[in-house]
């Protein structure tokens, strides 16, 4: 069982869990994740560590509510147990000196775009931090990059922080004014990490993707998580969640990642009457 020491919203629909995990705070390192089962019957999930503190063994995770499990982990309050959570998960992200990084994180992204630039800026890169969000009410974490980047750009869909727009037009823009960029790194929504990717192409610049394909077992042994990356299958689990993004099948990805859309609807509605009834 792991307490929850804190849990609040960072924005609308997105939460932060402080949780008490020592061995894995000390295992630790930026791109990996945990997967974590908040009831006796619930699904597993896997989620970013989005920080972690070894001293006081707690980690922290960032999650956006979207279907069941995040509902029902919503919902939890401080000093409640999670049933189980597993990790660290995953290859630990590259930590080299690449030299100028821009790092684009997109929407609950930018979470797990936080320890990597941490460990990428004490690697000694010069750190442009490129973080993208729907609207100004869903901006969260921008200290927390300012701290360990050189330069921070921001953008909204709406226009009403930073540039209007996405993520990947910031990036053009650096690009196409020849600012200094070694490798691109982007994590957030398929749809994004695929534009930063074919955005790189067209400039021939490496580019590094954490994916966020369905997962299960979080430890290669169901499949789930496959993904196609250079005309092979590969595991999120075990062989990413990084991969060179030039190589990555995102059509399949996204195809895959709606699979079960209509069945996770189904769900979410049958648990918010389940949970109706029961409080009648
Ligand atoms: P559902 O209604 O069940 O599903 C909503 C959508 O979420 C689905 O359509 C699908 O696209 C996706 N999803 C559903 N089940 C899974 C699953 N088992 N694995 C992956 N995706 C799923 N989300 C965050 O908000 N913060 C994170 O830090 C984060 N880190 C992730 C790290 C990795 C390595 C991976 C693979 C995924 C990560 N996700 C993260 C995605 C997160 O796991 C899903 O949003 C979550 O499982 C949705 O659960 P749900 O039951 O609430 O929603
Ligand atoms: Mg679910």
């Amino acid at each position: 069982m792991f307490k929850i020491k804190e849990i609040s919203f960072l924005a609308p629909g997105v939460l932060q869990a402080l949780i008490e995990a020592p061995l894995i705070a000390k295992k630790a390192e930026a791109g990996q994740f945990i997967i974590i089962r908040s009831t006796e019957k619930g699904e597993r999930i896997p989620l970013t560590i989005a920080d972690y503190d070894k001293a006081k063994g707690i980690i922290s995770i960032v999650f956006q509510v979207l279907g069941k499990s995040t509902t029902q982990l919503a919902g939890l309050k401080a000093g409640d147990m999670l049933t189980d959570m597993l990790g660290p998960q995953g290859n630990p992200s590259e930590i080299t000196h690449f030299g100028h990084v821009a790092v684009i994180g997109g929407g609950v992204g930018v979470a797990a775009a936080y320890p990597i630039i941490k460990s990428l800026k004490k690697a000694g890169n010069t750190i442009i931090s490129i973080a993208g969000f729907r609207s100004s009410e869903n901006i969260f974490w921008l200290d927390k990059l300012k701290e360990f980047s050189d330069i921070l750009l921001a953008s909204t869909n709406d226009g009403s922080y930073g540039q209007k727009g996405l993520v990947t037009d910031i990036l053009k823009d650096l690009l196409d004014k020849n600012e200094k960029i070694d490798r691109v790194i982007a994590i957030g929504p398929a749809i994004m990490m695929k534009s930063a990717a074919d955005l790189t192409k067209k400039y021939n610049l490496k580019i590094t993707v954490s994916l966020n394909s369905l997962m299960v077992c979080g430890m290669g042994m169901c499949g789930a998580c496959r993904v196609t990356v250079g005309g092979k299958t590969k595991f999120t689990c075990m062989d990413g969640p990084d991969f060179d993004g030039h190589l990555v099948d995102f059509k399949e990805l996204m195809t895959r990642l709606d699979s079960y859309k209509n069945e996770e609807k189904i769900c979410l509605e049958k648990w918010t009457l389940e949970c109706a009834d029961a409080a009648r």
